[in-house]
């Protein structure tokens, strides 16, 4: 078979190590003569996994003893609604900074449950930027300010996240998690779906202040109080033991790599590449994104035409790319470069563009 690039935006690429260790252990885990997804969740083989991917993920992401890491299910999505269920108050608001389509899907289930406030928007610029810290717009009111840190489909990225104190700060980082070391005291939650940076889809991180659990929520379903998963380590009912297994041996992974510093090195190296090619290319090549709040984990970019974006992306797939098309709602192109790809699958793409570039 030929060398396959996968530039996929979520789920995407898994490290290759850690597919061949899961290979090599799926019929046996650990000498208990089955699959780690025929554990009982209560066993203590699988307990051991568990607690070794929360320990893991503490010590990687330099996470302070006040927070808890829980293992969710129903993906970023789920969050959306969990969050303003559990604050979003009566008198209080939810205020929301657009970035993006994901962005707009988190206030949009807000606005469901409660009032809202739109803090801060790059909307009208068509998403090419992120705002400027100090333009955003607070109020006495806020229950939380809520912002996604990585635009997947725009391809921008957080570079500063403000500091505040009147209200938690909550970040939806499901496209870069783990891509870069954060102040984790910046905020009250983190919560990532799995499946771009962390493993694969079935299990969402999120990471919470503990005061935020001390919160009244009488009112909220049981499943979906972070008090809950908090009290019981993750174990209230079945986790999705095999995704929590494979964040387990990515994060081994991470670690083995030199851990997050050595992750982000890597990644501004592969982005580089990338960049670079559009910012050589003498506008044939155009980034959607400012240069200022260009993603490291999504670049985004269109040819002069759309006919050219067909051809470019029709004589990548022949060449072994995969999921360099854009979002379905925006269209153009989009080499999504988290963690786990290579930077050969970079370099493999960098030669297609100075190449498809040179011939047309
Ligand atoms: N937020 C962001 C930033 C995303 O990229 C995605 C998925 N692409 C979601 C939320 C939705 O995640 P899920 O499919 O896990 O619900």
């Amino acid at each position: 078979m030929t060398a396959v690039y996968n530039f996929n935006a979520g789920p995407s690429a898994l490290p290759k190590e850690v597919l061949e260790r899961a290979q090599t252990e799926l019929t046996n885990f650990n000498g208990t003569g089955m699959s780690v997804m025929e554990l009982s969740h209560r066993s203590k083989e699988y307990e051991a996994v568990h607690q070794n991917a929360i320990d893991l993920l503490k010590e990687l992401y330099n996470i302070p003893d006040q927070y808890k890491v829980l293992f969710l299910q129903g993906g970023a999505s789920l969050q959306f609604s969990m969050l303003p269920l559990q604050y979003l108050k009566e008198g209080k608001i939810g205020n929301y900074i657009l970035t993006g389509s994901w962005s707009e899907k988190a206030l949009k289930e807000a606005k469901l449950i409660g009032e809202t406030a739109i803090g801060g928007s790059t909307k009208e610029g068509n998403y090419t930027s992120i705002p400027n810290v100090a333009d955003l717009q607070f109020n006495d009111q806020d229950a939380y300010v809520h912002l996604t840190s990585n635009n997947t489909i725009y391809g921008t990225q957080w570079k500063d996240f403000p500091t505040i104190s009147h209200a938690p700060l909550i970040a939806d980082m499901s496209s870069d998690i783990l891509s870069r070391p954060i102040n984790i005291e910046q905020f009250g939650l983190i919560y990532a779906g799995a499946q771009k940076n962390l493993g694969p889809s079935g299990v969402t991180v999120a990471i919470i202040r503990e005061d935020l659990l001390e919160e009244n929520v009488d009112h909220v379903p049981t499943i979906l109080r972070y008090q809950t998963h908090a009290d019981s380590n993750s174990l209230y009912h079945t986790p999705p033991t095999f995704s929590i297994y494979m964040l387990n041996q990515v994060l081994t992974w991470v670690k083995e790599q030199g851990g997050v510093q050595a992750i982000e090195k890597r990644n501004e190296e592969k982005a580089k590449l990338i960049y670079d090619g559009i910012d050589e290319s003498n506008g044939f090549y155009k980034g959607h994104a400012e240069q200022n709040a260009r993603s490291l984990m999504n670049i985004t970019f269109n040819l002069p035409t759309e006919d050219d974006n067909k051809k470019f992306l029709a004589k990548a797939k022949e060449l072994g790319f995969v999921g360099l098309n854009g979002h379905r709602s925006v269209g153009g192109c989009r080499a999504s470069t988290y963690n786990a790809v290579p930077l050969e699958a970079c370099e493999a793409l960098r030669e297609y563009m100075d190449s498809f570039r040179l011939q047309n």
